[in-house]
């Protein structure tokens, strides 16, 4: 029995899906102890953007490490805490025409800062409903809980869940249903039932959930609804953003502008726990401190995300590599659509978030399994794990990406012959 096994959590996931003990990361390299390498396509469920142990980001990191940089500061003002609001500020916020806009330390995971903006949007509005998503994940505490579909997640609570309205996402209701029209109707029809609500909060593609992508007109639809009826618009873009799909904010493409975004995941740059939540200026009505945490901004992260902010933010020339390679990866999972089930399998997500979606979720697992098998660290997602999910690091190579789909080839070849047989 390994030491896991012994001393750790059954709560313990994804070392379940991957039984070997990694040592060493590099780009979008994982090496065990026995010194295999694997392919990162999962690259920390979307922390690891700049992929492991980026070299530029480290050097800052071990720099300002050796000159004894401030670890842990509380909220308090440091040099590291100044470089990255003024970087987020300039390469960030300032071009997308959001310098009106204010940056809230939370604690450190992506559920911290869903809480807050929540909270904020609750206070601000000084109504208690908030608008979710079916598939949406948010995060495993309390509020932000309750703004998540998983019945798997939301059964570990053991308290209920409450003043959340769930509404069906984009393309829930199949083609052609535009469901803002469905949450237009119950805001404009007082006897609905439905209270009126502070806030949205919303994926533009849901990670968790099964890659679904919302389109950019239904985005613009949902802000439309958001601003006639008086409700904040909270994009959560903690998987979605930095860079993801090929802009730094998911939904710069539909070309809306949210009240409030929550960033998290690949926000440090480097794999370090970092959260914040962003707003306009207005809704800044906290008191000092009634919202607090010990690890509210985390210096180290201060320090790569600053300093990624400079090197792969200050021209377009990142985003349009990353539009690149998603084109390139969704290329390579529509040939394997094509060749091995045009009409069972469906190519999902956008932007370097795209994966194939399987009937079922046995045919999922056993992609990934025998994907890793042959060196390709991979997950499913979706309501029944039924979506193979292509989560690569954004500075992967092609010759990364031709890998993996040479791989994932090979274990939709095997999958699809072992249904057949079944099914024969
Ligand atoms: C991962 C995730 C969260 C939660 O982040 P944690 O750090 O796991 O708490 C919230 N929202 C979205 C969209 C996520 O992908």
């Amino acid at each position: 029995m390994s030491i896991f096994e012994q001393v750790e959590s059954e709560v313990r996931s994804y070392s379940r899906s991957f039984p070997v003990v990694f040592n060493q990361a590099r780009g979008a390299e994982l090496t065990t102890e026995e010194g295999r390498t694997y392919i990162d396509f999962l690259a920390g469920a979307g922390t690891l953007n700049y992929g492991h142990n980026n070299p530029e980001l480290k050097d800052a990191l071990i720099e300002y490490i050796s000159n004894d940089g401030i670890t842990h500061g509380l909220d308090m003002q440091s040099t590291a805490k100044a470089r990255f609001l003024q970087n987020f500020h300039d390469y960030i916020l300032k071009p997308r025409d959001m310098d009106d806009f204010r940056v809230m330390f939370t604690g450190p995971t992506g559920t911290n800062a869903v809480e807050a903006a929540m909270k904020l949007a609750r206070k601000v509005k000084g109504r208690s409903t908030i608008v979710a998503f079916t598939n949406g994940f948010h995060g495993v505490t309390g509020g932000a809980l309750a703004a998540t579909g998983n019945e798997h997640h939301r059964g570990g609570m053991g308290t209920s869940l409450n003043d959340i309205f769930r509404v069906p996402f984009d393309g829930y209701l199949g083609e052609g249903v535009d469901t803002t029209e469905y949450l237009e109707k119950l805001l404009s029809d007082p006897s609905s039932g439905l209270d009126h609500p502070a806030a949205v909060i919303v994926e533009t593609v849901q990670g968790e959930g099964g890659l679904n992508a919302a389109s950019a007109e239904w985005l613009r639809n949902l802000e439309a609804v958001c601003r006639r009826h008086d409700m904040l618009l909270i994009v959560d873009d903690i998987q979605a953003g930095c860079g993801r799909t090929g802009t730094f904010f998911s939904f710069e493409e539909a070309g809306i502008k949210p009240d409030m975004v929550t960033l998290s995941k690949s926000l440090s740059a480097y794999g370090l726990p970092f959260a914040i939540v962003t707003y306009r200026e207005e809704l800044d009505i906290w008191a000092p401190g009634e919202h607090n945490g010990t690890f509210r901004g985390n210096n180290l992260a201060f320090v790569t995300a600053a300093r990624a902010f400079e090197l792969f933010w200050h021209n377009d020339e990142f985003a349009e590599e990353v539009q690149q390679k998603a084109k390139h990866l969704r290329a390579g999972l529509e040939r394997l659509i094509r060749h091995y089930g045009p009409s069972t399998l469906k190519l999902k997500g956008r932007g370097l978030m795209s994966g194939i979606e399987c009937p079922d979720g046995e045919m999922a697992g056993e992609i990934i399994r025998e994907a890793f098998e042959n060196g390709l660290v991979i997950e499913t997602s979706g309501a029944h794990d039924q979506v193979v999910k292509c989560l690569v690091p954004l500075t992967i190579t092609m010759a990364q990406i031709d890998f993996g789909l040479d791989v994932l080839d090979k274990a939709f070849a095997k999958a699809t012959a072992a249904r057949e047989k079944k099914a024969s």
